[in-house]
């Protein structure tokens, strides 16, 4: 067993941390410090698009170490340059103006401030089942009241609305609020798919009443549904995009696009942050921009998405299996029972995954994952959940 001692003696506990300590990655795989080798379709929380140490990653990072580290905004810089260049091509044609951070949380926190100043109004709006970090403006905008409970007040008011839910539409307050922020494809709750009318409609009542719609595309973005944007399936056209993850492939950065209407109204000073559009990010960012301007990679998204569609839906033969919620490679499988046993079998039998409240398993495997990881993941998991089963009904 290795020694986990001294991040439970320093770091603060935060975390609900699993038994394994992380040593090397290479494409689908991680490497634990015993060696031993997991599927992993947890992807450090979907960063990992291109998978662990991705060759052209590599090689553009060290390029660019070598080069230069470090440049703070206020200067013009090489790396940045090229980044944009590579990233305006994939971002929605709306959204020409870019402003650069270092997490999720932060592009959400710019949007909300550029939504305020835009519109001269305080209030947000917001869904049931959100999750849009856990900074204070963020948190605020955030449903779960686990997260709220101890840092309240939070920044308000914020009305939240029923998450795909066309009625509850009608009666929130869009011609006081400054801005309505929805995720296209819920992943913290358990991967959830609003319809069309809902996501449509919501886009004309914030048009309609002069409320900025931001749609976050953190989880559900940079291919993950086998759009370049998730939020294009709908059919609808945001005033503000926020972007982070796997943005620059696992290298933090994160990114608030806008219209050129509100870009008019943006200032120095403003907004800024010493880190945001660093060139060691922008060198990775790069990499993942032009790697999602190849065809053949969202392509390949679609293809072995419905592949796992198709694979993950036998388990519906379980008992504890109760649901699959699935967009491209944004997976939930939602058990009759907690998802812990499951997960942690799993884990032993080499999958790594991620789960979404009590009772649901969430997998965001890289995008580069082949027809033989289809194959692992569904073996491994049609092992782990017979002997669940076996283990519980034993008993
Ligand atoms: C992860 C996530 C965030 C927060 O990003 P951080 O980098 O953890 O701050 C916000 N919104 C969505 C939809 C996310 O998935």
């Amino acid at each position: 067993m290795a020694d986990f001692s001294s991040e439970d003696r320093y770091l603060l506990n935060l975390y609900h941390k699993l038994p394994i300590k992380a040593w090397k990655g290479s494409g689908v795989y991680l490497y634990d410090t015993e060696n031993k080798r997991y599927l992993d379709f947890m992807a450090g929380y979907g960063v990992a698009i291109l998978g662990h140490c991705h060759p052209r990653l590599v090689r553009a990072i060290s390029e660019q170490a070598k080069r230069l580290i470090t440049t703070h905004s206020s200067l013009y810089c090489e790396a940045r340059e090229r980044f944009l260049n590579a990233f305006m091509k994939i971002s929605p044609s709306t959204l020409d103006h870019i402003y650069l951070c270092n997490s999720g949380a932060e592009a959400v926190e710019a949007s909300l401030k550029f939504a305020r100043k835009i519109t001269g109004r305080k209030g947000f709006i917001a869904f049931t089942g959100s999750y849009h970090g856990k900074t204070f403006g963020a948190l605020s905008v955030t449903s779960n009241e686990k997260y709220r409970r101890f840092f309240e007040p939070l920044i308000g008011p914020v009305y939240f609305g029923e998450y795909g839910n066309l009625d509850s539409l009608q009666k929130l307050p869009f011609s006081h609020a400054a801005a309505a922020i929805v995720e296209p494809v819920q992943g913290e709750s358990g991967v959830r798919l609003p319809s069309s009318d809902f996501m449509k409609e919501l886009e004309d009542k914030c048009k309609k009443s002069g409320c900025l719609f931001i749609v976050d595309e953190i989880q559900s973005g940079l291919g993950r549904t086998g759009r370049v944007w998730a939020h294009q399936s709908y059919g609808i056209k945001p005033d503000i995009m926020t972007v982070a993850k796997g943005l620059a492939g696992g290298i933090p950065m994160g990114a608030t696009l806008v219209t050129k209407e509100i870009a008019n109204r943006i200032e120095p000073g403003d907004q800024s942050t010493t880190f945001g559009g660093n060139p060691l990010a922008c060198a990775a960012g790069v990499v993942i921009a032009e790697m999602l301007s190849e065809p053949n990679f969202l392509n390949n998204v679609s293809r072995v998405a419905e592949e796992l569609r198709r694979k993950l839906s036998k388990l519906s033969t379980y008992k504890i299996f109760r649901e699959l919620r699935i967009a491209g490679l944004m997976i939930g499988i939602e058990l009759r029972i907690r998802f812990n046993q499951v997960l942690i079998e799993a884990l032993h039998n080499g999958l790594l995954t991620l789960y979404s409240g009590r009772n649901t398993i969430r997998m965001l495997p890289p995008l580069i994952i082949k027809s033989k990881d289809v194959e692992s993941c569904f073996a491994i998991l049609d092992k782990t959940f017979q002997k669940v089963e076996e283990k519980m009904f034993r008993s």
